[in-house]
Formats: structure tokens, sequence, C-alpha cells
């Protein structure tokens, strides 16, 4: 089978195409024909080598596979060849025409949700699930802004906050990314490269700040965050590429707090919990995740590269 291949760490160019034995399941184990995968930024910062996780070499990157059952090893009980399902996470990389995983690694896709849609579904849905339900304790009623919601973390955010009956603020750095943001329910949208858009964000609050930031970019945005929280405002930090300074003081006149987590790090019942609102809400239409762009695998250096690039809009998925 055709797969992507990391030999040494560095940058885009390092992705390489080769063909490489299709794995077999062993007991416990499936084989998944794959039929589209997500890029997410932890691909290229463990690609550089610079994340936390730095797998053994030669290894193929990505958790995010969507496609059906081949194959299934012994003990298997959930799935049968020709089953749709996706991943989150893999024993074998997902950047491949084939996959191997645990069978505890993979749900059932609805019928509703298309492949692609399938790629874009654990780590920006599962994510976003596990921000506002687990760590934000996000309640209707309440006000949430969602910093980044042009980007596949931050519309899975958007729509599970409708969902849950949250007013829904958002932001993105494009045209095209904030009509996005308001099409995918967001009811107000701000351009967060726009001097002065955080007032604009305080003044759609009547002032009274927002109960609730998801923040994907924290090194850039966290202190000014803060003077956005109402009281016992929560921020959940997401995402973050380096330093930032903060006035704690800011936190301590709203009763506010920061919260921050890794998906890695998910208890066995949250992560059940999750798959369970990810089929609910992709069977009943209230989920619906945005592909904007689809590359062939052997292109995965280019998606790198894009998934990087300021206008973010959806998912980006490689199709085998
Ligand atoms: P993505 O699809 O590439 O989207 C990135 C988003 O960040 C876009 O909406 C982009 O907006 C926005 N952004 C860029 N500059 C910004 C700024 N100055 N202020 C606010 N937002 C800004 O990436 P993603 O998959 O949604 O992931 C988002 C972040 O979360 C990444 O850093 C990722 O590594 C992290 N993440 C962490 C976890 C975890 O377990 N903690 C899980 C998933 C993702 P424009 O492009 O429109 O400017």
């Amino acid at each position: 089978m055709k797969a992507i291949r990391v030999h040494a760490f560095g940058g885009p160019e390092v992705l390489k195409i080769e063909d490489v034995p299709t794995p077999r399941p062993a007991a416990g184990q499936v084989l998944i024909r794959v039929k589209a995968t997500g890029v997410n930024p932890y691909d290229t910062y463990m690609r550089n080598g610079t994340y936390a996780i730095k797998p053994p070499l030669p290894y193929t990157p990505g958790s995010d596979a969507a496609g059906t059952i081949e194959a299934v090893g012994d003990g298997v009980t959930r799935f049968r060849p020709g089953d749709r399902v996706y991943t989150a996470n893999t024993l074998t990389g997902a950047y491949a025409e084939h996959t191997v995983a645990l069978e505890s690694q993979v749900n059932p896709l609805p019928d509703r949700a298309t492949f692609p849609q399938g790629a874009g579904l654990w780590v920006p849905y599962g994510t976003a699930y596990h921000a506002l339900r687990h760590h934000a304790d996000a309640r209707g009623g309440e006000t949430v802004l969602v910093h980044g919601a042009s980007g596949g973390v931050g519309l899975a955010a958007v729509q599970i906050a409708r969902a849950l009956g949250m007013v829904v603020l958002g932001t993105g750095g494009t045209p095209q990314g904030l009509e996005l943001a308001r099409r995918e329910g967001a009811h107000q949208v701000f351009d967060h490269r726009a001097p002065g858009y955080t007032e604009a964000v305080l003044r759609a609050t009547g002032g009274q700040g927002v109960d609730v930031i998801l923040e994907m970019l924290a090194n850039v945005n966290l202190g000014a965050d803060l003077k956005l929280l109402a009281r016992n405002g929560r921020v959940v930090v997401i995402g973050s590429r380096g330093d930032v300074s903060i006035t704690p003081r800011d936190l301590m006149t709203r009763r506010a707090s920061v919260r921050a987590f890794t998906l890695w790090s998910i208890t066995g019942p949250e992560e059940r919990e999750t798959h369970a609102a990810i089929f609910t809400g992709l069977e009943n239409g209230t989920l619906r995740p945005v592909v904007g762009k689809e590359l062939p695998l052997a292109e995965a250096a280019q998606a790198h590269k894009d998934v990087m690039a300021p206008g973010a809009f959806g998912k980006i998925v490689l199709l085998p």
C-alpha cells in the first residue's frame, strides 16, 4: 500500500509517499481501508520533532482516519468487514491507504457523514466537546467566545455551543472564515486581526463580559482574554505556540480561572461520552463537519503548509 513516511524530523518536505507492506490486524485490532484522513496542526509539530510525543522513526503520521473495516483480528466484537468507521488514533498511522487500530480506537460513522467529514471528527470535535463540557462546564444561556472559529476545532465548538443553547461569539481572520463561522452558528463574529476588536466583543455582551473563552492561540490572546471575562468566567486554553504574560489581578477581581488540557489525557468515561455525543450530533444533523480542502495523499507536504497558514476554512483532508 501507499503510505506517508517520515524518516527524519524536519519541514514538510520530510513527508514522503512510499510503498510499504499492508499491515495485518492482530487480536483486538482492526484493519481499515482509509477513505480520508484529517490533517491537524499537531501533525506538523510532531513532524518537526518539537511535540511532547516524539514517535520512533520512521513513522506514518495521523490519528484521524475515516473508512471501512477491511478485516478484524481475533476477539473483535464491535465491527465487521464493510462497517463505516472513524478513528481516534491508530497503531500504524492514518496518512496511508490502510491503517491498523485497536478496536477501542475505532467508532462507527453514521451514514449521514461523508468519509471526508469523518476524517474531521476526533481531534476537532473531540477537543471542542471536551473543552466545553469537561473543562469549561459550559451551560445553556452562557456566552462563549470561540477564538479561531474558522478552523477545525473552532467550527466544531461553534456547532456544539449552539446545540448547548449558548450565545456564541466567534473570531476569524478573513471575511470567508468569518462568514463560515456565522453560517455554522455564531451569533456574532469578529476579525481577530482588526485593531480594537476586543472592545467590540465586550460591547456585544453589554459590557458584562463572556462566561467562557475557547482559546486557540493563547500565546497571542491570553492576556487580553482575561479582561473580556465575566464574573466566574473560564478560559480554556486549547492551542498555544509560545509564552505570554498575563495580569493575575484580572482573574482575582472576576473570580475567574484558566484551564487547559491535551486531548491525549481524556479519561475513558469522558471519551465514551464524547463519542456518543459526536455520533448523535452527526445522526441528527446538529454536527456538520466542514471540509474546506481535499488533497491527494501524495500532497501531504502541501497540506502541512496549508494547515499552518492564515485563512483557515474548516478542515483539510487527504484522500488516499
Ligand atoms: P486550524 O484549523 O488551523 O485553525 C486555526 C484557527 O486559529 C483559525 O480559526 C485561525 O483563524 C485561528 N487564529 C489564527 N490567528 C489567531 C489569532 N491571533 N487569534 C485567534 N485565533 C487565531 O487549527 P485547529 O485544528 O482548529 O486547532 C487550533 C489550535 O488548537 C492549534 O494550535 C492546535 O494545535 C490546537 N489543538 C489543541 C488540542 C489539544 O488537545 N489541546 C487539540 C486540537 C487542536 P484564521 O486562519 O481565520 O486567521
